[in-house]
């Protein structure tokens, strides 16, 4: 059964594969719509059209997903179908990888005060040249042993109170939705439940505020919702005529599977019929 997934990372941020590779998986479990959405960048993208294009039957939807500046929980923001040659998102996207990599050496200077001490170098190591963060400092940090797994990292380290905790710069919805609307894509709102609101009323009127500000569409099937929650996304997608979007979030991880947003469920194919109307 052939199957759509709107939502992965790749070695150009803080995913295990690189584009390619992550192309080649897509294939061998049937994606046959693969949208790349690295953190804050499009480094990855120029690699995968190139391999993309050596193959039929695949689509490749060229993405981004951005950190929002939101009081509260996350906001993320994808930017689907973008043009990955657009100036001004491309001057964004390497501002912002320099304050990543400045964000690192922070990272790194606090650890130490704490008498946690990682070679910079091995950060880099491991983002490779990509979009640096948390996952590339929590992978040296278990490679020196501070902890069994990026897991054990993630609860005594690099979260906010613990050592080497460094805030994130952030990008303001209404600059990011008119980048990636720039470039030609569309913006919507990743897994909305990170925004952590208190109940559907009060997301309701965020989701307004965001549409005036040019939201286009919500990632309904994420790996992040229940059940109850997706038919609620859907709900809401509806009555405000927003596009409906779908992904695994995949990193590369062992219990990751490109294609479904739950275990055993995949992302349903046919939101694509309606989604490349709006591109
Ligand atoms: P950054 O963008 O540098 O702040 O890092 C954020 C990334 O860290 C997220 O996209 C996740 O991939 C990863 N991350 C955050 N929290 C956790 C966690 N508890 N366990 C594993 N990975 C996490
Ligand atoms: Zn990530
Ligand atoms: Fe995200
Ligand atoms: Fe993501």
């Amino acid at each position: 059964m052939k199957k759509i997934d709107l939502h992965c990372h790749t070695t150009a941020s803080d995913g295990i594969k690189t584009p390619s590779e992550i192309i080649d998986c897509a294939l061998s479990c049937e994606v046959e719509v693969l949208a790349i959405t690295d953190h804050d960048t499009i480094g990855g993208i120029a690699e995968a059209v190139e391999y993309a294009s050596l193959i039929e039957n695949f689509t490749l939807v060229k993405g981004i997903e951005f950190s929002i500046d939101f009081p509260g929980g996350s906001f993320h923001l994808l930017g689907l179908n973008i043009d990955h040659n657009n100036k001004p998102l491309i001057d964004k996207t390497l501002h912002l990888q320099n304050v990543r990599d400045r964000r690192v050496y922070h990272i790194i200077d606090d650890l130490a005060k704490h008498n946690i001490f990682i070679p910079v170098e091995d950060v880099f190591l491991e983002s490779k040249g990509g979009a640096a963060g948390r996952p590339h400092v929590a992978r040296a940090m278990v490679r020196h042993g501070y902890a069994r797994d990026i897991n054990e990292v993630f609860q005594k380290f690099l979260i906010k109170g613990k050592p080497g905790y460094v805030s994130k710069e952030k990008t303001p919805l209404a600059e990011a939705v008119s980048l990636i609307k720039g470039a030609g894509g569309i913006a919507v709102i990743a897994h909305p439940v990170s925004l952590n609101f208190r109940d559907f009323g009060v997301f309701e009127s965020l989701l307004r505020g965001f549409i005036d500000q040019g939201l286009a569409g919500i990632e309904v099937y994420s790996s992040m919702h229940k059940d109850s929650e997706v038919q609620k996304f859907l709900d809401l997608a509806k009555r405000y005529n927003l596009a409906v979007t779908g992904g695994s979030d995949y990193h590369g991880g062992r219990n990751e599977s490109l294609g479904y947003y739950q275990p055993d469920k995949p992302v349903p194919f046919e939101l694509f019929e309606e989604l490349i109307l709006r591109f």
